[in-house]
C-alpha cells in the first residue's frame, strides 16, 4: 500500500498512475470519488454548502469508479468530473464531514475488492484513509510551478491557476481531515524534477 498526498498540481495524480503501472498494482485516485459526488450535487440543483442536502444526494448515487472510467447513475462522466464548473465547488463539497465518511468507506472498500494493494492518491490517504500504508509520500512544489503545470492541462480555463490556489487554502483550512503532511511521510519537491525522476525516486524507496 502506497500513498501519496499533495496539494493540486503536485504531478500526484500522473506519478501515482505511472508507479502503479511499473508497480502493477491498482492505482486509487480518490479525487474523482469527490468529484463524482460534486457532480452529483450539481446535477440535483442542490447548494454545494448546504450539509444535508448534499448528503442527501451523496448517500443515494450510484457512483462506479472504474479502473479508467468513473460513472453516475450509469452515465460515463469520466470527463464531466473534470469540467471547471466541478473544480469550482469540489472543496466546498469534499469539506463535509459526513460526506467524507462515505467516501472513505467507498475507498477503503474499492481497494479490498481489488486485493489490498494499491498506489492511492489524494490529500488524507496517510493521515485517514490508510495510516497504515506502508509507503508515504508527499508531494509538494511550489505555487508558481503548481500553477503553471494546471495552467498547461487546462488551457480553455484562464482561471485554473488561481482556480488552484483558492482550492489548496481551502484543502488546508478545513476542519475534516484537511491537506496535511502524515508524520512518517516522505516529503519530495517535485517544482525541479522530472516526471521520471520522480517516479524513480519513489520505485527506489519502493524497493
Ligand atoms: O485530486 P483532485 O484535484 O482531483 O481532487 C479534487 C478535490 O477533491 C480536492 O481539491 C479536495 O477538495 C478533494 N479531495 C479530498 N480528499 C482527497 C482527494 C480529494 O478532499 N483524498
Amino acid at each position: 500500500m502506497i500513498a501519496i498526498d499533495g496539494p493540486a498540481g503536485s504531478g500526484k495524480s500522473t506519478v501515482s498512475r505511472l508507479i502503479a503501472e511499473r508497480l502493477g498494482i491498482p492505482h486509487l485516485d480518490t479525487g474523482a470519488f469527490y468529484r463524482t459526488a460534486t457532480l452529483a450535487v450539481l446535477d440535483d440543483g442542490v447548494d454545494p454548502g448546504n450539509p444535508e442536502g448534499v448528503l442527501d444526494v451523496v448517500k443515494t448515487m450510484d457512483m462506479e469508479i472504474g479502473d479508467a472510467t468513473v460513472l453516475l447513475e450509469g452515465r460515463d462522466v469520466t470527463r464531466a468530473i473534470r469540467s471547471a464548473s466541478v473544480s469550482d465547488q469540489v472543496s466546498v463539497v469534499s469539506a463535509h464531514p459526513a460526506v467524507r465518511t462515505i467516501l472513505v468507506d467507498a475507498q477503503r472498500r474499492w481497494v479490498e475488492e481489488r486485493g489490498g494493494s494499491c498506489v492511492a492518491e489524494g490529500r488524507d490517504i496517510g493521515t485517514v484513509v490508510f495510516p497504515q500504508a506502508d509507503l508515504k509520500i508527499y508531494l509538494d512544489a511550489n505555487p508558481d510551478v503548481r500553477a503553471a503545470r494546471r495552467a498547461e492541462e487546462m488551457p480553455d480555463d484562464p482561471n485554473a491557476g488561481a482556480d488552484l490556489e483558492r482550492r489548496d487554502r481551502f484543502d488546508s483550512s478545513r476542519t475534516a481531515s484537511p491537506l496535511a503532511v502524515a508524520d512518517d511521510a516522505h516529503i519530495v519537491d517535485t517544482s525541479r524534477l522530472s516526471i521520471d525522476e520522480v517516479v524513480g525516486r519513489i520505485v527506489d524507496m519502493v524497493d
